[in-house]
């Protein structure tokens, strides 16, 4: 008979793990709270308009074909993608900049803000490109229990070049001067949730991401991902329960037996907690069983929770681009709203996604799908509808004296979702978007360990664990740890 594995949560985390313990040949149960699968990823469809409600960049496609070439298929069997271009708009504070896909017509923009400029990017993304490589082949398919992953002379070699030490910002500002340069370089880095200062310059592989990998839109959006990693664990005989909170882990003689629903009790050979690993650890596990202490998790630094809306505009907005990034205000004042000292902030920057641009299929003929996110700290308490309203208000008359266009008489879609609807949907510690930031001090196996320290067969996946938030690092830790399961348990 085959051994019994209970996945907890069915994000991108925890359907790759459930697809890879089916595939070893195990008998895989994925619990879901949610009504359907995606976690943060989940589709919002309302009065004609399809949103998605979290990820809306696809980046390192790579990753996607390297998660679905393991089950003998190509992204291309699920779904179409699209290469953007531009890859996005930047709103700086007096102009605008597209950012070309083609990367001598990024050259050559990068040239004409400072001279010197495109030569430097080429040893910049020499260095880059090394770092993706060797990142992606050698340190982040690692479940990060023990710093003996990391002895292998290539990596040893390379860890030197890799620049943990260093910041991001301080390696950015050796090879250009430019504000805007220096600016658009940083943004990657955003994605892991900490401020350039405190990242480490091994994540300039974002940069390579960014400018050779480029911008991908998924045909009908970033839920196509979710369909189809969806129905690619079906069809490995993945069973799926939607609707069912996990509200305990049964622990016998430091195993977990089974796992416990609101309508029934699985038992099970090891379970994979794909949740948010505070609440698994802190609400389902007794006291005797949790690895970490709340003092520990109190002292992690974690990636931004975000106020968003979901807008429906009934009508075009000339000139407009799919991906829309508003640095008009101080960068280095909201960051310090964020992580310095956590509090609303005065004047965000923030982030547009308009789907509509590249996909008819998301809006009503003659209208907008708009995706608004402005990144604020972690655990801020307060996100009443007053105050969602109060920060739309502010970002829309910024959005429209920038875009030229009125558009406040057009909204027939409004929905805003926030820091409290982050724990009360998804059990999201602190509200958390995208889980703890890659600090130099929350990376690799320094961060929270995939593997439970104190209960054998009980495992961790998702944006809290290794290797870090967004969508390619989730699909990659439920590779790892399934890996681990079965090394330990097959
Ligand atoms: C607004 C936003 C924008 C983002 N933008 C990008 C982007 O552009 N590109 C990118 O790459 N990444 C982006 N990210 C990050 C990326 O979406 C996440 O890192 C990733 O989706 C996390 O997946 P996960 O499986 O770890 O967690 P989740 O998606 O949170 O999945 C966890 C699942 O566990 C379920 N669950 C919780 N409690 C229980 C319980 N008790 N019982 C059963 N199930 C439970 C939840 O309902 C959820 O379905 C964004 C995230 C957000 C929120």
């Amino acid at each position: 008979m085959s051994k019994k594995v209970i996945v907890i949560g069915s994000g991108f985390a925890g359907l790759s793990s459930a697809s890879f313990m089916a595939k070893a040949g195990w008998d895989v149960t994925i619990i879901e709270k949610l009504s359907h699968p995606g976690g943060r990823a989940r589709q919002l469809k309302a009065d004609g308009f399809t949103f998605d409600m979290g990820p809306s960049w696809y980046w390192m496609p790579d990753v996607f074909e390297h998660y679905f070439s393991a089950f003998g298929k190509k992204v291309s069997d699920f779904y179409s993608l699209k290469r953007l271009d531009p890859s996005y708009k930047i709103y700086w504070q007096h102009d605008t900049s597209d950012i070309p896909a083609d990367i001598n017509a990024f050259r050559k923009m990068l040239e004409s803000w400072e001279p010197g400029a495109a030569a430097a990017l080429d040893k910049f993304l020499i260095e880059a490109k090394y770092k993706y490589e060797v990142g992606m082949q050698k340190l982040v398919y690692k479940p990060g229990l023990s710093i003996k992953e990391f002895i292998d002379v290539s990596v040893v070699k390379g860890l030197v070049k890799m620049d943990l030490v260093t910041s991001i910002k301080k390696h950015i500002s050796r090879y250009f001067s430019h504000e805007k340069i220096r600016q658009l370089l940083e943004f990657p880095v955003l994605f892991l949730g900490a401020m350039p200062e405190k990242t480490p310059a091994l994540y300039s592989l974002m940069n390579y991401a960014d400018i050779v990998g480029g911008t991908w839109y998924p045909q009908h959006g970033m839920h196509s991902i979710v369909d189809a990693m969806h129905k690619l664990a079906v069809q490995l005989g993945v069973k799926f329960r939607f609707d069912e909170p996990v509200t305990g882990i049964k622990i016998t003689a430091a195993k977990a037996e089974s796992v416990v629903t609101t309508k029934s009790t699985y038992p099970c050979d090891a379970v994979i907690g794909a949740a948010d690993y505070h609440f698994i650890e802190t609400k389902l596990l007794p006291k005797p069983f949790q690895s970490y202490t709340e003092k520990y998790w109190d002292s992690r630094t974690l990636a931004p929770s975000s106020l968003l809306y979901y807008i429906g505009v009934n009508k075009k907005i000339p000139g407009l681009t799919h991906h829309s990034l508003f640095f008009d205000t101080d960068f280095q004042t909201h960051g310090k709203e964020i992580y310095d000292n956590p509090q609303w902030p005065e004047n965000p920057l923030f982030y547009v996604s308009a789907t509509s641009v590249t996909d008819p299929s998301t809006a009503p003929e003659n209208c907008e799908n708009l995706f608004f996110l402005i990144p604020v700290a972690a655990g801020l308490n307060g996100d009443d509808e007053q105050l969602r309203k109060k920060y739309f208000n502010l970002i829309l008359n910024r959005f429209e004296k920038r875009i030229g266009i009125s558009i406040k008489n057009n909204i027939t879609f409004y929905k805003s979702f926030a820091g409290s609807d982050f724990v009360n949907d998804y059990n999201s510690f602190k509200g958390n978007a995208y889980g703890l930031a890659n600090t130099l001090k929350q990376t690799a196996i320094l961060k929270p360990s995939c593997r439970s320290k104190k209960v054998k067969n009980l495992f961790y996946a998702g944006q809290l664990t290794v290797p870090g938030p967004g969508v390619p690092p989730s699909l990659i830790s439920g590779e790892v740890v399934s890996e681990v399961v079965i090394k330990n348990f097959g």
